[in-house]
């Protein structure tokens, strides 16, 4: 989607700091960080929201969790501890219409 800023960092067009990428999923650095820790895990393929996932969305669900493990050990939080944060519709304030998972850590 042309007007989505998660869309856009997929292809490139916008700048962000890639900690991880496959053919499916991308990690990166939020612009505005709310813990030492604060990374981004998104699926290359643009969906709304949880509320929004098909049946055929599920695999890749699954494949962001394997992500976050190994974003979590590169980033050398897996043993210490983080939280995961999916804001999902309105009341949750979600602001980016992409599909993303929070990773928050590097401080209790
Ligand atoms: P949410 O409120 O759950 O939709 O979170 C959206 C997150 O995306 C916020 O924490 C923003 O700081 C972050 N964000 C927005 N634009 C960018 C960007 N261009 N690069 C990295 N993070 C971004
Ligand atoms: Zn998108």
């Amino acid at each position: 989607m042309d007007d989505c800023i998660f869309c856009n960092i997929v292809k490139k067009e916008a700048d962000c700091d890639i900690v991880y990428e496959d053919p499916d999923s991308m990690a990166f650095t939020d612009i505005n960080k709310q813990a030492p820790v604060h990374i981004l895990v998104i699926p290359k393929k643009h969906m709304r929201s949880l509320a929004e996932i098909k049946d055929a969305d599920l695999p890749i669900i699954g494949h962001l969790f394997d992500v976050v493990n190994k974003v979590a050990q590169q980033q050398g939080i897996s043993k210490k501890g983080y939280r995961l944060v999916i804001n999902c519709g309105i009341e949750s304030g979600q602001s980016v219409w992409h599909l993303h998972i929070h990773m928050l850590g590097g401080r209790r």
